[in-house]
């Protein structure tokens, strides 16, 4: 039987946390005694520095009941980060790992399904929303949006996946190699490889609180996803200038004649053709030199380049 942890990010949850821990710590308890988990199974809060009761609330679930660990961030660092410090945590005393939001958007009952699935032998489970119907319009659009450009960017990942994920302690052990500070676990996870597979669930309405997750945080995880994973939009500064310079050279022609057909007025030929040529050579520049930067950029990563999933052959020296 696996020993799981489930992992939740909480930032001042106050208002959800009771009735989430309340069906968690029931939901673990049945796989217990059902025999799908370990008694070592825990429900890890994180607490992502909140301002209101959160933590005061964790501890006491501790101390009432064992099956309950918390861990404490001195302060707010953002959803990834707290869940990426809930993860490795876990880690150490796991066989595998859910990620999942304290405001119960996700399906609790999946996670039958998540435990399923690892034990047919998948590393990595991602929960996949089955519709968004109780999002707002704005946001399923925003959002849907969003990974069809990551997708066009050329970032590997799952369509309508949020952080709502299984991860076997050796997929961990992968992430955990990842050393970026610019966290974007989405990105991040389908990039360890290992068996994957997915589950499908109904995402709910927040249960209590507010979304902390305001336009603003929303765009600057959009972006910070698409800078992240994709030199791209350094490349279409590239081509942009690449086709400004061939653009200039049309202009060039269109101020020659107008020049020789006197319709131009004295020093315009020149002034226009050399704006083009030369906005077109600087935007080519700019996009060299971010080429290089792109480059760069990925060095200082210095992300695992491969991962070994089986060595038949190895002989075991520890033993
Ligand atoms: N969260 C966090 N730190 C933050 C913001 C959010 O740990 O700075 C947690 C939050 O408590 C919740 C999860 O991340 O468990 C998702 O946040 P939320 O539900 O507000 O986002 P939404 O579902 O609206 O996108
Ligand atoms: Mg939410």
């Amino acid at each position: 039987m696996p020993i799981v942890y489930l992992v939740i990010p909480c930032y001042n949850e106050e208002k959800v946390l009771p009735e989430t821990n309340r069906r968690l710590t029931e939901k673990l308890r049945g796989m217990v005694q059902a025999g799908m988990a370990d008694e070592q199974s825990r429900i890890l809060y994180v607490d992502d520095g909140s301002r209101d009761k959160t933590w005061e609330l964790i501890r006491a679930y501790h101390e009432a009941d064992p099956m309950v660990r918390g861990v404490k961030l001195a302060h707010n660092r953002g959803h990834q980060n707290a869940l990426l410090a809930g993860l490795m945590t876990a880690m150490k005393d796991c066989d595998c790992a859910i990620s999942m939001d304290a405001d119960l958007q996700d399906d609790v009952d999946a996670i039958d399904q998540f435990v399923a699935k690892f034990l047919e032998g998948c590393d990595v489970v991602y929960g996949v929303r089955n519709k968004r119907d109780t999002d707002t319009a704005f946001k399923r659009c925003t959002a849907e949006g969003f990974y069809k450009f990551m997708k066009f960017l050329g970032a590997d990942i799952v369509f309508n996946h949020a952080d709502y994920r299984l991860m076997s302690r050796r997929a961990l052990e992968g992430l955990s190699e990842y050393r970026e500070v610019n966290l974007f676990l989405r990105g991040i996870v389908p990039l360890i490889g290992y068996r994957s597979d997915y589950v499908y669930y109904d995402r709910h309405e927040r249960f209590a609180g507010e979304s902390k997750y305001p336009l603003k945080k929303m765009l600057s995880f959009a972006m910070d996803g698409v800078t992240s994973f994709s030199v791209k939009p350094l490349k279409m500064i590239s081509n942009l200038g690449m086709l400004i310079s061939v653009l200039s050279v049309l202009g060039l022609i269109y101020a020659l004649i107008s020049y020789f057909t006197h319709n131009a007025v004295a020093g315009w030929t020149a002034i226009v053709s050399s704006i083009w040529l030369l906005g077109g050579l600087e935007m080519l520049c700019l996009g060299v030199v971010g080429t290089y930067i792109g480059k760069i950029y990925s060095e200082v990563k210095a992300r695992p380049r491969f991962r070994i999933e089986e060595n038949l052959g190895e002989t075991d020296k520890s033993a």
